[in-house]
C-alpha cells in the first residue's frame, strides 16, 4: 500500500482517487475550497440549491462505465431522468425549436423545417455514432503519450470517417442549410472551446450524444454525481481534506514527493494533480520540474470563461423549460468576440437553465431556480458594473422573448465571473472549461498527463487529455490513476 496525494476534488480528482484506492493505496484528496466538486460544486441559499457549473448531463454511458468498474451503477446513488424536450433554442418570440427526446419526433421536426433533412439527419447521426463508438473504445481512454497508441486497425481503417481534417462547420453545412438547424447542430461544440470552424468534424459525435443518447438530469442536481463519487471514494477509504490549499510540490528523491499545504507537509509515494495544470506547474513546482514554460501556456487556445448569474424568482415562468438557449442574435459575432478579438460581447447569446422545471427540491414551492450563463473570452477584465450591465441585457431579453416580467420578481441573485474562477480554482486566465479541443490541441498535442521529469507525478483534469467536460474529466482521472498505479507496480 502506497500513500497517494490527489490535489483537487473535482470530477477528475475524485475519479483518480477512487481508482487509486481500488488498487489498494491509501489516498488523501486535498481541496482548497470548503466544499467538494470543484467547478461542479453546489450551494444553497434562501431555499434555492444551485449547481455552480455543469448542467448538461450527456453521455450517461461514461458515468455508468465509471461506476461499473466499482461494481455499482449511478442508480445506486441518484435517480436519473431523461428530459423531454431535451432543450429549446429560442431564435425569436415566435421562433422556438424544442428538441424532443424521441428520435422519430426529432426527424419530423427537421423535415418540417427543411424538406429532405430527416433522411440526412439519419445519415449524419449514424456517422456521429460511429465516431462516438470509435472515440470511446479507441481514443479517449488512452494516455496519449504517443501517436502509436492510436495505430490500431479500427482507427486506421476508419480514419477518414473520423473526419479530423474537416471542420465541424463544413460538415454540418454539407448536410443542412436552414440556419436554425445549423445552429442546433453547431452549438454543442461551443462546450469544446472553439468555433465550429476550428473544431474537427470528429466532434459531430456530440450531436449523437445530444440527439440520440439524450439529455439527462440527476434528481437533486448535477452535484449528486459529485456526491456519488465522493461516497464511493469514502467506501474505498479515500480521505478528503477540505479548506487545504496546496502551496508546493516538493521533490524528495527518486520515489518520494511531498506537498506543502497551509496545514503542514504531507509525504507521499505519488501525486495526481487535478487542479488547473498551469497553476500546478507554474506555482507549485520548481522550474526544473515543469513540463512547460509560460510562453507555452501563452500560446494555448483556452476554452471560454463565462459570466454566470444564480437567480431565484418568486413565480413560475411560463415559457422556460429546463434547458433554454437564447440564440436570438448572431452566433458568428459573439463567437468572434470570444475567440478572434477577445472582448465583451456586443449582443451576446446566452443560456438559461431552469432545473426547478424538473426538480421541486431546488427551489421553494411556486418559485424558479435560474442559472444564466453567457460565454466570454478568458482573461477579460471585469467589474461589478460590467456584470450588472449584462445582467440587465439578459433579463431584458428574457422578459421580451418570454413575454412576462421577471426583474421585479427576483428574490435572490449572485454573480460569478473571471475573477471568481481565478480565486476559487486558480484558473488560468479565469477559464471555465479548460483547454479548447482544437485539432492542434488534440491527444498527443495536449499538455501531457505525465510529468516528464518526476515519474510519480501525473496530471488530470480539463487542461489535459481527453479534454473539457464532465465525462472527459472523469476519464482523465481514470487514465492518470492507471498510469500512476502502473509506475508504482513497476517500481516497487
Ligand atoms: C460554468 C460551467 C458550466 C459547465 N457546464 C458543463 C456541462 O453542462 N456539462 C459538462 O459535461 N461539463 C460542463 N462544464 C465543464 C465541467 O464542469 C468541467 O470540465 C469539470 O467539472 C472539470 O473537472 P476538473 O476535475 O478537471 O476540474 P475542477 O472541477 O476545477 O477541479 C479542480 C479542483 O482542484 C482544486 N484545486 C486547484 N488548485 C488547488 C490547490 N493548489 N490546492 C488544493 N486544491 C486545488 C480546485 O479548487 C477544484 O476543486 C462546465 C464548467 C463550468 C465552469
Amino acid at each position: 500500500m502506497k500513500k497517494i496525494a490527489v490535489i483537487g476534488s473535482g470530477f477528475s480528482g475524485l475519479s483518480a482517487a477512487c481508482f487509486m484506492a481500488k488498487d489498494g493505496h491509501e489516498v488523501t484528496v486535498f481541496e482548497k475550497n470548503n466544499s467538494i466538486g470543484g467547478r461542479a460544486r453546489e450551494f444553497s441559499e434562501g431555499g434555492f440549491t444551485y449547481d455552480m457549473g455543469p448542467s448538461w448531463y450527456w453521455m450517461p454511458d461514461v458515468l455508468e462505465n465509471f461506476f461499473a468498474q466499482f461494481g455499482s451503477h449511478p442508480r445506486d446513488f441518484y435517480t436519473l431522468v431523461r428530459l423531454d424536450p431535451g432543450f429549446q433554442m429560442i431564435f425569436g418570440k415566435e421562433d422556438v425549436l424544442q428538441v424532443p427526446a424521441d428520435p422519430d419526433a426529432i426527424s419530423q421536426m427537421f423535415e418540417q423545417i427543411e424538406k429532405g433533412s430527416a433522411d440526412k439527419l439519419k445519415k449524419f447521426l449514424a456517422e456521429g455514432k460511429f465516431k462516438y463508438e470509435v472515440g470511446m473504445q479507441e481514443l479517449v481512454y488512452k494516455p496519449a503519450f504517443s501517436w502509436m497508441e492510436f495505430a490500431n486497425k479500427k482507427v486506421m481503417t476508419g480514419a477518414a470517417k473520423l473526419q479530423l481534417l474537416t471542420s465541424m462547420r463544413a460538415h454540418v453545412r454539407r448536410y443542412f442549410k436552414d440556419e436554425r438547424l445549423v445552429a442546433l447542430l453547431e452549438f454543442p461544440v461551443l462546450f469544446l472551446g472553439a468555433t465550429a470552424r476550428q473544431i474537427p468534424a470528429l466532434y459531430s459525435l456530440m450531436n449523437y450524444a445530444a440527439l440520440s443518447q439524450g439529455t439527462w438530469y440527476p434528481m437533486g442536481g448535477m452535484a449528486e454525481t459529485i456526491k456519488a463519487m465522493n461516497n464511493l471514494g469514502r467506501s474505498l477509504g479515500v480521505e478528503v481534506v477540505m479548506g487545504c490549499d496546496v502551496r508546493r510540490i516538493n521533490i524528495r528523491g527518486e520515489r518520494s514527493v511531498s506537498i506543502g499545504t497551509e496545514k503542514g507537509e504531507f509525504y507521499s509515494d505519488g501525486i495526481i494533480a487535478s487542479g488547473d495544470y498551469h497553476h500546478t506547474e507554474q506555482q507549485l513546482l520548481d522550474e526544473p520540474y515543469r513540463n512547460y514554460n509560460e510562453a507555452y501556456w501563452e500560446k494555448r487556445t483556452l476554452a471560454p470563461s463565462c459570466l454566470i448569474f444564480y437567480v431565484g424568482v418568486n413565480k413560475k415562468l411560463k415559457k422556460l423549460i429546463h434547458h433554454n438557449l437564447f440564440f436570438d442574435s448572431s452566433l458568428e459575432k459573439h463567437a468572434s468576440e470570444i475567440y478572434t478579438t477577445p472582448e465583451w460581447p456586443t449582443d451576446p447569446l446566452f443560456y438559461v437553465c431552469c432545473p426547478s422545471k424538473t426538480d421541486s427540491t431546488v427551489a421553494p414551492a411556486g418559485m424558479e431556480n435560474l442559472f444564466l450563463l453567457m460565454p466570454i473570452a478568458p482573461g477579460l477584465q471585469e467589474t461589478q458594473e460590467i456584470r450588472e450591465r449584462y445582467f440587465k441585457v439578459m433579463i431584458g431579453r428574457m422578459e421580451r422573448l418570454c413575454d412576462e416580467s421577471i426583474l421585479p420578481h427576483i428574490v435572490y441573485k449572485k454573480s460569478y465571473c473571471v475573477n471568481d474562477f481565478v480565486n476559487d480554482y486558480h484558473a488560468y486566465k479565469g477559464n471555465a472549461y479548460g483547454l479548447a479541443n482544437t485539432l492542434r490541441q488534440t491527444a498527443v498535442l495536449k499538455p501531457t498527463l505525465r510529468n516528464k521529469k518526476v515519474k510519480n507525478l501525473f496530471y488530470a483534469g480539463q487542461l489535459t487529455v481527453p479534454g473539457p467536460g464532465m465525462p472527459p474529466a472523469i476519464i482523465s482521472g481514470q487514465i492518470a490513476a492507471t498510469q500512476l498505479s502502473k509506475y508504482l507496480n513497476e517500481n516497487r
